[in-house]
């Protein structure tokens, strides 16, 4: 049993989400041909409380086209400094939409309305001009941490009153719902534009939407289509999307379960310096200075447990779709006999 807990990235379809896009309907999505896709990007939308999406291959390029439509070149992006649009997307925002950010440290990733408005740009030919506020949701460098509904509304509010649009990298924006148990709409309403991740804790093997406002729309898929994200016959993995969408999102909160439970083992072990609260399906741990995370790595991959190596000192795990109750017991009776 191989037992992979590197991302939730790593889930395979299930036999109900092979035969929902065995069974798709499709057509040529560039001619807007495609009833499936369509069909996505209405649920999507209507989930969210918008009026538009666009199904996409990658949360990279959704977020990417996000910022993209929502600025010009020389603005400025106000975001987490360990943001996912900044860290994790090869610089993209400087080569797609050449733009800079304006880095900020956040409460575990989370902005608050007095860091916007302390780092918003006063409109003086000196400053690259600030026109949006990008949040992350959850925040994946922060083992999963998230926002709260008020958190969200009043960041919104400070953005909008200074003319800012919104954009959320809701990669695992589910996973947050899961807890707080708000309704996606209610977050909807306070973005421009919203990536959500179909290929993470959903489960789907590709695809990621931006939901949008309607006016933003025609851009989206007209940057869609210059990053080379415009498909055909798309239908077949968009059923895989709708199937995540209907079945996979109610079960989240199993996931956040057993991180916590591995996170219990683990915080117990002598090798184990530190962990980060465990608020969702993300578990980042420190390793104590004699323990190496190439070390620790090779000592559970001899046992087929696999795990990331997240900077100089730490380990992350993730839970989701694929990683069971059995894999969870198993899981932490290695750990418990590891000994570095
Ligand atoms: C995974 C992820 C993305 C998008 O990643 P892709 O692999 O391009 O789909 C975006 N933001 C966050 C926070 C993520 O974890």
């Amino acid at each position: 049993m191989v037992i992979d807990l590197r991302s939730d990235t790593v889930t395979k379809p299930t036999p109900g989400m092979l035969q929902a896009m065995w069974r798709a309907e499709v057509g040529d999505d560039v001619f807007g041909e495609d009833p499936t896709v369509k069909k996505l990007e209405e649920k999507c939308a209507a989930l969210l409380g918008m009026e538009a999406a666009v199904y996409c291959p990658s949360g990279t390029m959704t977020n990417q086209i996000g910022i993209n439509i929502l600025t010009q070149p020389y603005d400025e992006v106000i975001c987490y400094k360990g943001a996912h649009i900044y860290k994790y997307e090869g610089g993209g925002l400087a080569g797609n939409s050449l733009v800079s950010v304006r880095l900020i440290e956040g409460d575990r990733g989370r902005l608050t309305p007095a860091d916007v408005a302390a780092n918003l740009n006063s409109n003086d030919q000196h400053y690259p001009r600030t026109s949006v506020v990008a949040l992350e949701n959850t925040v994946v460098r922060e083992a999963g941490s998230y926002y709260t509904l008020a958190q969200i509304k009043s960041i919104g509010e400070t953005a909008r009153a200074h003319g800012l649009g919104m954009h959320l990298d809701g990669a695992r924006l589910f996973n947050a719902l899961a807890e707080t148990g708000d309704s996606p709409s209610a977050i909807g309403q306070y973005f421009d534009t919203v990536s959500i991740c179909l290929s993470k804790g959903l489960g789907a093997p590709v695809g990621s939407v931006l939901v949008c406002k309607k006016e933003l729309e025609p851009k989206a898929r007209r940057m869609r289509k210059v990053f080379g994200g415009a498909m055909r016959q798309a239908g077949y993995l968009a059923a895989a999307g709708i199937y995540a969408l209907d079945h996979h999102v109610a079960r989240l909160r199993e996931d956040h379960h057993r991180a916590q439970q591995l996170a219990q083992t683990l915080a117990a072990q002598r090798w184990v310096k530190s962990i980060m609260p465990v608020d969702t399906n993300i578990i980042i741990f420190e390793l104590v200075p004699s323990v190496t995370p190439r070390q620790f790595l090779t000592a559970l991959e001899s046992h087929q447990v696999k795990a990331l190596a997240f900077g100089p000192t730490q380990i992350r795990m993730v839970t989701h779709l694929d990683f069971t109750d059995a894999m969870l017991t198993r899981a932490q009776e290695i750990i418990t006999k590891l000994s570095f």
